[in-house]
């Protein structure tokens, strides 16, 4: 006999374990289903930045929504570490985002005025100023934006405790299952296809990441969310060379709590391939160098690759299905997925719960002819 739930939520990634941890608080009865193991793709793969001042740039739907997130995390973070007994590995120490060209160096100082402008904490450092801070940081740098509310967490860490923490609110989680199609009567979801069987739920949500455009295109529509490969690696240095994220335009340096240095990432569209590169990481490496010398003397520990979802227009998809009822999406987030997840979690679990007010930015009624692939 088919099993009978709430909602059931496709993907066991970041956004699919916060959505299932935001709807069981709330007393639904909820399942995740997972391809493979949970956070075994993007979410396992992040360096984990909450960059919302740093990646996010822009005033508007997503800036707010990014800085709306970030304001969740010491909250959320005490409440999973103590229902998941998980260690999420989280800091606060803030992100130098730094500039090695005086063009850059000018616009990273517009963009100084435009954050503090708009009530957000962020100041220039000369590269004095920085080297006092970070001392083996490049003499070559001109200085850096220094912003002291975007931490960062261990992602893979952040996922499952997520995901164990809705296990422990009463939800259930199906590893190693596949949703192959969706159950529909009357213009409404019943339930998925699984390579399980079949189960029967009031609700479903496409949590699916990258792939979600592949499960969604049996119902008929293209969602213009595509895959864009990162890789990164990680090394271990007996000496502290840096205690902040060090953060330019092409390549990242992410120091752990562990003493492990994460270097990220690439940027490669269109392409499901999680193949890591060499090419890929020796630039990464060269890149990392330039930014901070010392740590080619750090020993070497390990690279991978993961898929990030990009949309059409960069905007996460938050929403029902244009044409089946009860049909959600949750996908998009691309460089921003660990970030977003908190307010992910909560805002679908919003919309289950019919207040549908927040989300209205990044329904899927903006889908039209305008997107294309990246
Ligand atoms: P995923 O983690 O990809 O999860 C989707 C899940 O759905 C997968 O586990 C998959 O197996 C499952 N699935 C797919 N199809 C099916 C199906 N048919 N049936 C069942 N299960 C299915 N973000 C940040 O905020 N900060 C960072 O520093 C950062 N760094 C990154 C570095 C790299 C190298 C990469 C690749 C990404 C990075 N990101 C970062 C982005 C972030 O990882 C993603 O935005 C986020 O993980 C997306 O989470 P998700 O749950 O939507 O997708």
């Amino acid at each position: 006999m088919s099993k009978v739930y709430d909602v059931i939520v496709v993907g066991g990634g970041i956004n699919g374990s916060s959505i299932a941890f935001h709807l069981a608080k709330r007393g639904y009865k909820v399942t995740v289903i997972e391809q493979g193991k949970i956070a075994g793709k993007a979410s396992g793969a992040a360096a984990g930045i909450l960059g919302a001042q740093t990646e996010l740039t822009e005033d508007g739907p997503l800036f707010q929504l990014a800085r709306q997130s970030r304001a969740m995390f010491p909250d959320i973070i005490n409440e999973l570490e103590e229902l998941s007994g998980v260690q999420i590995g989280y800091q606060s120490r803030g992100v130098y985002k730094v500039a090695s060209t005086e063009n850059h160096a000018q616009k990273l100082k517009t963009l100084v005025h435009l954050q503090t402008n708009a009530g957000e904490k962020a100041e220039w450092l000369n590269i004095e100023e920085l080297k006092r801070r970070e001392s083996a940081i490049s003499n070559t740098l001109l200085g850096a934006m220094y912003i002291p509310e975007d931490g960062q967490v261990q992602a893979y860490e952040f996922s499952l405790a997520f995901a164990r923490a809705a296990m422990t609110l009463g939800a259930e989680f199906y590893e190693y299952t596949s949703v192959h199609d969706f159950l529909i009567k009357d213009e409404k979801v019943q339930g998925v296809q699984t390579s399980q069987g079949d189960l029967l739920s009031d609700s479903v949500i496409v949590a699916a990441g990258a792939w979600s455009s592949l499960l969604l295109e049996k119902t008929g529509l293209t969602l213009p969310v595509f895959p864009v490969k990162g890789e990164c690696f990680s090394v271990i240095s007996q000496k502290q060379l840096v205690k902040a994220t060090i953060f330019s335009d092409d390549c990242y340096i992410v120091p752990k709590k562990s003493g492990r240095l994460i270097v990220g990432a690439t940027v490669k569209p269109n392409t499901f391939d999680e193949k890591v590169s060499f090419g890929g990481i020796s630039a990464l490496m060269e890149k990392a160098i330039r930014l901070l010398p010392d740590i080619a003397n750090a020993e070497w520990v390990n690279a991978w690759a993961g898929i990030r979802p990009i949309s059409g227009d960069g905007l996460p998809f938050l929403g029902e299905h244009p044409n089946y009822k009860q049909l959600y999406i949750a996908t998009g987030h691309f460089r921003n997925g660990i970030l977003l997840a908190p307010v992910t979690g909560k805002l679908i679990a919003d919309y289950i719960d019919g207040n549908r007010l927040d989300i209205k930015s990044f329904d899927l009624s903006r889908i039209n002819s305008k997107f294309t692939s990246i």
